[in-house]
């Protein structure tokens, strides 16, 4: 019986397209009357009734149920946030993703997030098995193919030495640099004349610098709202070699806005504090509902549209349930998008800081506007069946550094601060780095 289908499915996927739909469609139609008229088939005909299950089962690929159809593109555009000056400064360069190790953090945790497949994680890792001994706030970057398989990691050993692993054929080929400069500090100030980006920059910081200020203060400040003569002192670590700079680590950072002063000091986990040792980010809530829903359809950036055989991403997660259901902000921000939108139905999209920005689409009700503060857990809107959608669900996405990654598995932003010696070697730092941040 498999083998008929496989061989059916087969003859199926060599016919040109316009045949296979209009073969799709009779199928459904015999379907329905197979469904429709049960009685017409005695009970002896059982082989008869096992093929209409076997069908119901591709029909079910074809038609997603409480999802949006896969033939469908993408339902938003991409460039659909609207961006600012900033965005470019905090995306970094093109195509790269950078990440911090922080705790219970493995190789396969944190590529798969970004839909890499295990496979290529337990190639690199069986390869090169200092992979598996990654350490809290070293840096990895990668880039992909244009399949989304990785095609290069770069891992941040210590500030001496960095390790790159390059995809050739059906390895990756390790390569390990070690830097011979020297680790300098210096002291950057400034006011503000014009945006935060070129005052920085007539500062002296580069644009990594910039990025890195940026995203250190995103939780405590809009740098939107910044105002002419605001003034900043920022503590850059600098490795210096042959007279030029060739990396750098942003240690401290103060902001003197309208008169009151923001700090945000790095600790050894490569995040930033507050001088209490507090944690800047108020946390994420993991669901966007008051309860947790039954997942109709998973983040895949690589699902197969099983028609065309080509990629057809799916961005977010689809939970089915009933229309009407409040949908809540998962973190603090504003609200960028609150619009009616073809595919997407009704959707709404929130920006969280600098880094992260969420999606809610096929809604019913939109209950909020754009431009207007969210807290997290706040309604804003009840979700339905608007857009392309084959049932009541919610599609929602979670895109970190222009990215979309798994919501279900990735690392949320967390409000704790430092505990125990970790809070006490921090305390110290603290009392290094803040009489170093000087203003003019
Ligand atoms: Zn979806």
């Amino acid at each position: 019986m498999q083998k008929i289908v496989r061989t059916i499915t087969l003859a199926y996927n060599n016919l040109p397209r316009p045949h296979r739909v209009m073969l799709g469609s009779l199928t459904v139609v015999t379907l329905a009357v197979a469904v429709w008229r049960p009685s017409v088939y005695h009970p002896e005909h059982n082989p008869i009734v096992k093929s209409v299950e076997l069908e119901a089962n591709q029909l079910r690929v074809l038609q997603p149920e409480a999802s949006e159809p896969i033939d469908a593109d993408q339902p938003t555009p991409d460039d659909d946030i609207p961006e600012d000056e900033l965005d470019q400064k905090v995306a970094g360069e093109e195509g790269v993703h950078e990440y911090v190790v922080s705790t219970g953090d493995t190789l396969g945790s944190i590529l798969t997030q970004y839909g890499i497949e295990m496979s290529d994680v337990s190639l690199l890792a069986s390869q090169n098995r200092d992979l598996r001994n990654l350490k809290i706030g070293q840096q990895l970057s990668w880039t992909l193919t244009e399949d989304g398989d990785l095609k290069r990691l770069t891992w941040e050993v210590s500030r001496r030495e960095t390790r790159t692993y390059d995809r050739v054929g059906n390895t990756f080929k390790e390569t390990k640099e070690t830097q011979k400069g020297e680790w300098r500090n210096s002291v950057l100030t400034g006011q503000l004349n014009g945006s935060f980006v070129s005052s920085a920059s007539a500062a002296g910081l580069n644009r990594a610098e910039i990025n890195a200020v940026i995203k250190a203060l995103q939780w405590q400040l809009d740098f939107r709202k910044l105002r002419k003569g605001d003034q900043f002192a920022v503590l850059m670590s600098r490795e210096e070699f042959d007279g030029k700079s060739e990396q750098s680590q942003l240690l401290g950072v103060r902001m003197r806005s309208s008169g009151k002063d923001y700090f945000a000091i790095r600790a050894d986990d490569g995040k930033f504090y507050d001088r209490q040792g507090s944690g800047l980010a108020r946390g994420f809530m993991r669901f966007p509902t008051m309860k947790q829903f039954r997942i109709s359809s998973n983040f895949n950036p690589r699902r197969v549209n099983p028609v065309t055989g080509r990629i057809a991403p799916h961005k977010g997660v689809d939970f089915a349930m009933p229309v009407g259901t409040p949908v809540l902000a998962v973190g603090d921000g504003e609200v960028v998008i609150a619009k009616r939108s073809g595919a997407a139905g009704n959707y709404v999209a929130i920006r969280h800081g600098r880094q992260y920005t969420t999606r809610y689409m096929h809604l019913k009700k939109l209950l909020v506007k754009p431009g207007q503060k969210v807290k997290r857990g706040d309604r804003i809107a009840l979700s339905g069946n608007t857009g392309r959608s084959t049932g009541p669900h919610l599609h929602y996405e979670l895109w970190t550094n222009q990215q979309a990654v798994n919501p279900l598995t990735a690392k949320l932003p967390r409000s704790e601060g430092l505990m125990g010696k970790d809070r006490s070697d921090y305390l110290a730092q603290v009392k290094e780095v803040v009489p170093q941040l000087q203003l003019d």
